[in-house]
């Protein structure tokens, strides 16, 4: 076709009333109830010595479900149930505990649709990222831990290794069925019985959870679920008959958590914060960069430990890197969780949301220069637009704190060892990411880097089979792995 054929009047093809057509999920897979009780030995029990409080939807700050609150008393039972399920389900043969994990594990994937739902109703994340992470992954790690359960004598500790007891267990709402997951496979593969408590924000996953423990039929006890604020999970991680107490969380509270339990018998892992380093060298592959840079800080709002909210890019790539980062990002599409084609869902509550509004204002305020996705805002609910910061030191507020949530900051360095240093200024240890071309130069850094996992040209990949953990303020214990099992074990006495 010669030039002059080529019609003349342009076809505006990025025109912004081009729009994807909604594509909502069917909410109808999910029914919740009114309100919840406690699950306790088995089975549904009022509360002896709590309250009422509601979970909302963050995307619509509409209520959900009323739960429980549990109080002392409250934990107590839960205690003493899972104390008295211990002294069978330790001595079941191995093989039969394992089936019950694998029964688990199959009806998560048989309920997929509507965990994932449930979990984007609650905590806010885009149902893509519920259905195609936070479940599969869930039902991944009991698939894996099934496997486990009649195997521990090549975990690592010596024949015939045995249980703990009872655990204790907290977690928090970035993840929630997954934290959950985390926590209770590799403890019930190990022979140890569980009382855990959800986070204050997101309770409805776990409360779902108890369900398919007993259409597994899962001795009653075995699994104890108690919803509740942070008085309950300390009168839970201060009970006389724990053992064992599992934490994630923020590092504030798992500091407070070491120092109760320190001098007692009780075992302890802590997963913490982290201010990760992303780390781009010259001759990394750029879009995939680009890419992983997006994943690793904008995945779940940015509420994730590990994410990779420093961005340490070579300073000889810095502008292409950060005009290629911001055109990528104006494709992000933010608003309803419920809707497939969702980016960017809500903040899981107000309180996160004034914490990452304000400590936003403070990079501006010590002169770091602000970008945000140029974008409309629902009316209700909790949002915050994707964020960079770039012309960001070292010594900047939003250069050290956590923020979880979705605000990048973007610093530069010449050398791989100024990466190192910078990268390893840091109170946290939880995990870096590298992107390079160059195989000799992952393995270099990621032997330098103080952080407890290492993605080469990737980020934020999640995977039973691999221990996760951190150094320093981000924690200790490893989960995930063999290395997650010596948590759970001691060695035949
Ligand atoms: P959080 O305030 O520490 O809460 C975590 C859990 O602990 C919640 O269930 C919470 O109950 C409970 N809790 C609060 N005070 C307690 C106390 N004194 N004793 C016992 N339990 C108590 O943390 P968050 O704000 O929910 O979660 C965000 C933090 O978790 C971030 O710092 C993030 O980095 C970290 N995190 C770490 C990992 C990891 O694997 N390293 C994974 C995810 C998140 P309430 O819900 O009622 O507050
Ligand atoms: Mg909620």
């Amino acid at each position: 076709m010669a030039p002059s054929d080529v019609a003349t009047t342009p076809v505006d093809l990025v025109s912004p009333t081009w729009e994807y057509a909604p594509a909502p999920q069917a909410i109808d897979v999910v029914d919740i109830a009114s309100s919840y009780g406690l699950f306790i030995d088995g089975d549904w029990v009022d509360t002896i010595d709590g309250s009422e409080t509601a979970t909302l939807n963050p995307a619509t700050e509409e209520e959900l479900a009323h739960y429980t609150v549990a109080g002392p008393a409250d934990v107590d039972r839960a205690v003493s149930a899972a104390r008295t399920a211990f002294n069978s389900w330790s001595r079941l043969t191995p093989s039969t505990r394992g089936g019950y994990l694998y029964r688990i594990a199959r009806i998560i994937q048989e309920r997929a649709r509507e965990f994932a739902v449930l979990e984007s109703l609650d905590n806010g994340k885009p149902i893509k990222e519920s259905r195609d992470v936070d479940v599969p992954t869930a039902a991944a790690h009991f698939f894996y831990h099934a496997g486990w359960a009649d195997k521990l004598d090549w975990a690592g500790l010596g024949p015939d290794p045995r249980p703990l007891g009872v655990a204790a267990q907290v977690i928090p709402w970035n993840f929630p069925l997954l934290m959950l997951a985390w926590k209770v496979a590799p403890a019930l593969a190990c022979g140890n019985t569980v009382v855990l408590k959800p986070a204050e924000t997101t309770p409805l996953t776990a409360l779902l959870f108890a369900d398919v423990c007993r259409q597994a039929d899962l001795p009653p006890g075995v699994v104890n679920i108690v919803t509740g604020a942070g008085d309950t999970g300390a009168a839970l991680v201060a009970h006389p008959d724990v053992d064992k107490v599992a934490f994630t969380g923020s590092t504030g509270v798992g500091k407070a958590i070491a120092r109760q339990v320190a001098g007692s018998d009780k075992r302890v892992t802590l997963e913490l914060g982290g201010k990760a380093a992303n780390i781009v060298f010259d001759d990394a592959a750029m879009d995939q960069a680009v890419d992983g840079i997006v994943n690793g800080i904008f995945f779940n709002q940015g509420h994730v430990c590990c994410a990779g909210s420093r961005l340490l890019v070579q300073e000889n790539v810095h502008d292409e890197v950060v005009d290629r980062l911001t055109d990528r990002l104006s494709t992000l599409r933010l608003g309803d969780p419920l809707d497939k084609n969702t980016d960017i869902g809500a903040v899981n509550s107000a309180a996160q949301l004034d914490r990452i509004t304000q400590l936003s204002a403070t990079g501006e305020a010590e002169g770091a220069r602000r970008w945000e996705l140029e974008c409309a805002i629902p009316t209700n609910g909790f949002w915050f637009r994707p964020t960079v910061f770039t012309e960001v030191e070292p010594s900047h507020t939003i250069a050290r704190e956590e923020i979880f949530g979705p605000v990048l900051s973007v610093l530069t360095f010449r050398t791989p060892d100024e990466a190192v240093a910078k990268a390893n200024n840091t109170p946290y240890g939880l995990s870096a990411g590298v992107w390079t071309e160059k195989g000799s130069r992952i393995l270099e850094m990621a032997a330098r880097l103080r952080a407890g996992v290492v993605w080469a040209n990737t980020f934020n990949r999640f995977d039973p089979t691999s221990p996760f953990g951190g150094y320093k303020e981000s924690g200790y214990g490893r989960e995930g792995g063999r290395h997650g099992l010596s948590a759970y074990l001691k060695p035949a006495a």
